[in-house]
């Protein structure tokens, strides 16, 4: 059996494992990725990265590549009544950023243009086995732990140990990595509500602003999220029971479904797009010896906010901070010692951003009414406070860190 000792080992390729991929290059690590499959990314999930990763993107040379690929600018988004007065416009081309603007890029593009980068730089020492799963998993058993050995079969059937210095586990919410290597479950819960997404035709939405609209109604919120391409989705949190006459639904009927939430959608002709049970899943601990868990890995949260791709792109970028010089990855204990110290610095801050996101989560589930009396209030306190509105909108954009404390 052939036997490879890359410095970094990245299991899976979704948007956490493409980014990192890409990210990596230009950085002297010789680097091996596995991802379980051979299809495209579902074209329908989180399509919007915010400023500060966009910053990130472009420190990484991807930025550039995403606009060829076709993505767009997003510039704010608004909430807004059922009949569509606005109750806060959240803006962000007026905020003292470098990039102050979302890009909006289908989700599918975002991995596949990211891994192509990796792939086709020849100056990267960088292999992707594909169809490949990880699963025939060692762990150490000295006091480091971590994967020390991942036995895999590549699709021209040949067999290879790869015994990597360091694991980046980015294989999503059920990870075998995680398994493996025994990391505990700190906070679970299965929301009640699940996600239904719907698409509009293409070429429709005439905004140059692109912003989303987010309408708050008794029969629960409702956002018109702009795609690329003129195209915009609907996503909505509905009853369980529901499901079903959502999925025998006609054009007619879903005018009238969204009608219920908001007027102004009434009119739309969507098709559906796909269903998605939603959870919590966040693990205790991120890294145990040479192995680091990122992305859905160690944090899958509820849609509300639209933050996961993006709490796993900006976690990489500051697991980057700490990773040692290319030639000291066969130190394990420095690794080790390193990828311990990013936990230390960067897990907490982002577990109080994971409970918002959980607030926002059991908000969605509850009824409209709830949602409107706890939320509207809130944010026409924003709407009517500069200062407010200021914090708030560096906060959606990812940079509450540069925020002077609140005196
Ligand atoms: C409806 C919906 C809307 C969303 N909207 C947004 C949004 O607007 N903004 C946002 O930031 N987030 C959004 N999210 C969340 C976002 O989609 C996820 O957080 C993100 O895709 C997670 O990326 P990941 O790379 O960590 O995991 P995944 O995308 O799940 O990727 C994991 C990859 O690992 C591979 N894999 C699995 N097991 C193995 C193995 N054993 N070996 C090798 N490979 C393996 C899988 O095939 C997959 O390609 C949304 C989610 C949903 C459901």
């Amino acid at each position: 059996m052939k036997t490879l000792h890359p410095d970094i080992l990245i299991s899976g390729a979704g948007i956490a494992g493409a980014t990192v991929a890409a990210g990596l290059r230009g950085r002297g690590y010789s680097v091996i990725q596995l991802e379980a499959s051979g299809q495209q990314l579902d074209s329908a999930r989180g399509d919007h990265l915010g400023p500060r990763v966009v910053e990130t993107l472009a420190n990484w040379n991807i930025l550039d590549a995403f606009f060829a690929a076709g993505a767009e600018k997003r510039l704010g988004a608004k909430w807004l009544t059922p009949e569509g007065d606005v109750i806060l416009h959240s803006s962000m081309d007026d905020l003292p950023l470098p990039h102050p603007y979302y890009i909006v890029l289908n989700h599918d593009l975002i991995a596949t243009t990211a891994l192509d980068l990796a792939v086709t730089d020849s100056a990267f020492d960088y292999t992707l086995f594909r169809p490949v799963a990880a699963r025939d998993i060692t762990i150490g058993d000295n006091a480091l732990g971590g994967v020390t050995e991942v036995n895999i079969k590549t699709p021209d059937g040949e067999a290879i140990s790869i015994q990597p210095r360091m694991t980046i586990a980015c294989d999503g919410r059920s990870s075998k990595i995680r398994e493996a290597c025994g990391f505990d479950i700190a906070h679970a819960y299965d929301y009640e509500k699940p996600f239904v997404v719907l698409f509009g035709p293409r070429g429709e939405l005439q905004d140059p602003r692109n912003e989303i609209n987010s309408y708050m109604s008794m029969s629960g919120s409702v956002g018109r999220i702009p795609r690329m391409g003129g195209q915009w989705k609907i996503g909505l949190a509905i009853n369980k029971e529901d499901i079903g006459r959502w999925k025998s639904s006609t054009v007619d009927d879903r005018k009238r479904l969204l009608a219920e939430r908001a007027g102004p959608l009434g009119v739309l002709e969507t098709e559906v797009a796909g269903f998605y049970p939603v959870i919590r899943r966040e693990t205790a601990r991120w890294a145990k010896g040479t192995t680091v868990l990122l992305g859905d890995a160690c944090h899958t949260v509820h849609p509300a906010r639209g933050q996961g791709m993006n709490f796993g792109i900006r976690c990489a970028a500051k697991l980057f901070e700490f990773l040692p010089d290319p030639k000291e990855m066969t130190d394990s204990a420095l690794v080790s010692q390193r990828l311990s110290d990013y936990e230390a610095a960067v897990k907490p801050r982002t577990d109080m951003q994971l409970s918002d996101n959980h607030e926002r989560g059991l908000h969605m589930d509850g009824t409209g009414l709830e949602r409107m009396q706890a939320e509207i209030p809130a944010l026409r306190a924003i709407a009517q406070d500069p200062d407010a509105s200021f914090r708030y909108r560096m906060t959606m954009a990812g940079y509450s860190d540069r925020l002077e404390p609140k005196s």
